[in-house]
């Protein structure tokens, strides 16, 4: 029999890497996702995939942590002796245009998104380059691309994440390891429910495709980028955003 794969997804329990975590799950692997406060939520996903067949280990940890991320990956390591695929997914927004935006809130979102996406990539990477094997895919976004008013601390992280994907990917590509990142556009989750309807209406107008994407869709590209059918794409930022950007 074939051994099962291992997918790390940051910040599974909601959202894009909770949709993540189900389409790696329904390909066959086991799953380990961090939480942060509140376990009763992805108390709920472990059940639903145990009854599946899918062994899932939770770990509580931030991101932005060292000691919470060499903790969740030697977790990891422990109970399933390796990481097939991580997803850096765990990401917050605190918009606000520059002028009003506290170095509080600048500091927060750079410290998640970006710090977090290299704390965990460091410390799962000394077990892929163990392995000559791995595949990572970070969460960018379309405003890491083009910028977005009131989001610079956003965006400023989200392209940072490009610029560490792509240095990650020449870095480790010697060691059969490859790093993607993918760019969503406007998709419908928790981080976009704050939106008001016209702010939604105006942007799905400018969307070619005139409407947000799903979970789904981003799930589905990220799952692609883990597997053996991306074998010969590495350093690349998909966009994920119904032609927003092109
Ligand atoms: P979401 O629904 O707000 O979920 C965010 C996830 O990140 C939650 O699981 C949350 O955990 C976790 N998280 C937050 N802070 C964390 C920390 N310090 N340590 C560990 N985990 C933490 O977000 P989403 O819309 O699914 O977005 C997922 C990723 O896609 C993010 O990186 C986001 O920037 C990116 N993205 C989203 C969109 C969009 O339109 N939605 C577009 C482009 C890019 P808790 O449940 O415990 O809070």
């Amino acid at each position: 029999m074939e051994e099962r794969k291992v997918v790390l997804v940051t910040g599974g329990s909601r959202g894009i890497g909770k949709e993540v975590a189900e389409v790696y799950a329904e390909n066959g692997y086991d799953v380990v996702i961090n939480y942060v406060s509140d376990k009763t939520d992805v108390e709920g996903i472990k059940k639903e995939f145990e009854e599946k067949g899918v062994k899932c280990l939770l770990v509580k940890a931030d991101v932005s942590k060292a000691e919470d991320v060499n903790n969740m990956v030697e977790s990891a390591i422990a109970e399933f002796g390796k990481i097939d695929v991580l997803v850096n997914n765990a990401g917050i927004t605190r918009d606000t245009l520059l002028m009003r935006m506290s170095e509080e809130d600048f500091d927060k979102v750079i410290e998640i998104n970006l710090k977090g996406t290299y704390l965990v990539t460091k410390s799962v990477t000394k077990y892929m380059m163990k392995k000559r094997q791995g595949s990572i895919i970070n969460l960018a976004s379309v405003v890491g691309v083009v910028g977005n008013a009131g989001q610079c601390n956003y965006s400023a992280s989200k392209a940072g994440i490009i610029g560490f994907t792509k240095s990650v990917a020449k870095e480790l590509a010697s060691r059969n390891i490859r790093a993607n990142a993918v760019a969503p556009g406007f998709i419908a989750t928790d981080m976009t429910s704050v939106l008001s309807d016209s702010v939604k209406e105006s942007i799905n107008a400018q969307i070619p495709l005139k409407r947000m994407g799903t979970a789904r869709e981003v799930a589905e590209v990220i799952y692609f980028l883990g597997s053996e059918k991306s074998s010969y794409i590495t350093g690349q930022v998909i966009n994920i955003d119904g032609g927003m950007v092109m």
